[in-house]
């Protein structure tokens, strides 16, 4: 039971100072003994400049790894990649019974089962305003208003307190489908009395509040409703209430609906089974597009960040199998390029403006809403909560800073700038960082996730800009040469600039350095071999200007 000693403590190990990867873990208890939650477990994207063959990130959690013993669950706010992506990958590690709503347990369960081998998860099903009790934890499920079903805030009771932790949100009085975020239910958590709110700081550089969700679906209905020919729809797959908006808007117009892509066929099963899609027409699949007249379909595809393998991307390049667009189509981008995607966005919509396709994006049309609360809404959310300490979450550096500026402003009597990897002492006493715990990212490589530190990223990036040079050399044990070296390179050009092999230069190169060498040298293999090395690399670097690794395998015979 709870004694004197005990503290409650925050402890985020991704997402804050980033968007994604979230992973939060409240402690309880004495500092030597406390019990955890995990809240979230999400993944990043890889940038292909930065890692080379990356394609996913994830929240370093290590510590909780080695404390898995005191985590007595892990809580899953809701289905975005960026809160579950990082679970069926690391759940082995942790093993905690985890706790989420239907849909989202459905999109676990539907992605476990894709991934060959992947672990079985021991998933608990949570009803929306659920409550349960765990050790000192009494955890609720408050559901919110956000871009994908049955999201949630969590108020986490404690004996040291009440923590608001509210997940990603926005408030929408009309958001098409789902919940709204209840003023009513977090005024009363703010009369209970709210120790800590730990917020969504993804949209505090906006002023007033977001559009909702409704005034899109009423703008995408027009558009399909006065579009000449074929419209094409991407979004994020997981916006079911996009998804069904569109939906409604094409049977009013005598439209069928076309679903391509992987992801959506998911999500579209997963919200059919739990009734977000009832009362529609079946969606067609993607093998009817081609028998359908042009002005009567809608086709919903993914790719709307420009991700190469999705069925935009395929389409604008025309290598798709199903679907074709030509000149007088409307392709409509309900949906917004994430920080770091707006090349790849760009380059498809380049493309379908070449092939003559009108291209309507959320520039000029309000055909897209952010999940996530701006200004206006967040000085509600500190109204109603009246929090004694807000800590800034989900959010880059800048959103961070700028949400801290804003809850001083809001009144907020203590205000804590955490990162990954701090520790903050929320109660009891005033709020403050006690102690800091390795925290980062790890890589998924392949089949493999490897830690951030190892070396595997940095050679590839210097392999991506000046290839490798490989030299085999056999030498006898009176260090004479046996046969000619064999030279192979691979990432440099062929010829210099004066048009001689490059190859050539090398062997040219590796002979002389070895007729440089002395007997007594040459039975050496390690002298040989940084000989050659650095006399290679110089070589290549006169002609080239650039260094490439080099590979000097002597052979003894
Ligand atoms: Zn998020
Ligand atoms: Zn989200």
């Amino acid at each position: 039971m709870a004694s004197s000693q005990d503290e409650l403590v925050f402890l985020p190990l991704g997402g804050l100072g980033e968007i994604g990867m979230n992973a939060a873990l409240y402690g309880f208890g004495p500092e030597t003994d406390r019990q955890w939650i995990l809240v979230d477990c999400g993944m990043g994207f890889g940038s292909e400049e930065q890692l080379p063959g990356i394609d996913l990130v994830y929240p370093d959690l290590r510590f909780i790894e080695e404390e898995r013993h005191n985590l007595l669950g892990i809580f899953i706010t809701h289905a975005h990649e960026d809160h579950i992506g990082a679970l069926v990958e690391m759940w082995p590690r942790l093993r905690a019974p985890v706790y989420a709503t239907k849909f989202a347990i459905g999109l676990l369960e539907t992605r476990r089962l894709s991934e060959p081998n992947a672990p079985k998860i021991e998933l608990n099903e949570i009803a929306p305003g659920q409550r349960l009790t765990l050790g000192n934890f009494d955890i609720e499920y408050v559901p919110v208003a956000h871009s994908i079903p049955e999201s949630n805030a969590l108020a986490i009771r404690t004996p040291q307190g009440l923590v608001v932790h509210t997940g990603d949100w926005k408030l929408d009085p009309t958001p098409y489908l789902g919940s709204l975020t209840s003023e009513e239910t977090f005024r009363k958590l703010g009369e209970e009395g709210v120790l800590a709110l730990i917020c969504d700081s993804t949209n505090v550089v906006r002023e007033g509040e977001s559009p909702s969700e409704a005034d899109v679906a009423r703008n995408l209905a027009e558009l399909i409703r006065n579009a000449p020919h074929r419209v094409a729809i991407t979004t994020f797959a997981s916006n079911v209430a996009r998804i069904r908006s569109v939906a409604e808007a094409a049977r009013e117009c005598g439209r069928e609906v076309v679903v391509v892509g992987r992801a959506m066929d998911r999500v579209v099963e997963v919200a059919k089974e739990c009734g977000y899609l009832d009362d529609l027409p079946e969606f067609r699949s993607a093998d009817n597009y081609g028998y359908l007249p042009r002005d009567k379909v809608v086709a919903v595809l993914t790719g709307s960040q420009g991700e190469p393998r999705a069925a935009l991307a395929r389409i604008a390049s025309d290598e798709h199998p199903d679907i074709t667009l030509t000149a007088g189509d409307r392709v409509i981008f309900s949906s917004r390029a994430i920080p770091g995607n707006e090349k790849a966005v760009g380059s498809i919509i380049n493309s379908l403006i070449d092939q003559g396709i009108e291209i309507i994006t959320d520039r000029t049309e309000l055909v897209h809403v952010s999940g996530h609360p701006r200004r206006g809404e967040l000085a509600k959310m500190y109204e109603w909560t009246k929090p004694r300490i807000a800590i800034p979450a989900h959010g880059e550096p800048l959103h961070l800073a700028e949400h801290a500026k804003f809850a001083r402003e809001q009144g907020v009597p203590e205000v804590v700038r955490a990162k990954n990897g701090t520790l903050v002492r929320l109660a009891p006493g005033k709020a403050e960082i006690v102690d800091t715990i390795p925290a980062g990212r790890v890589y998924k490589d392949g089949n493999i996730v490897i830690p951030a530190g190892e070396r595997a990223l940095p050679e590839r990036r210097k392999l991506a800009f000046a290839g490798i040079v490989t030299v085999a050399i056999a030498l006898d044990d009176r260090g004479e040469i046996a046969g000619d070296p064999v030279v192979d390179a691979m990432g440099l050009p062929e010829k210099s600039r004066q048009g001689r092999d490059l190859t050539d230069i090398i062997a040219d190169t590796v002979a002389d350095t070895l007729d440089g060498l002395s007997k007594a040298k040459r039975r050496d293999s390690e002298a040989v071999e940084n000989a050659v090395h650095r006399a290679v690399r110089a070589a290549v670097n006169q002609e080239w200007g650039k260094k490439p690794a080099c590979h000097v395998l002597v052979i003894e015979v």
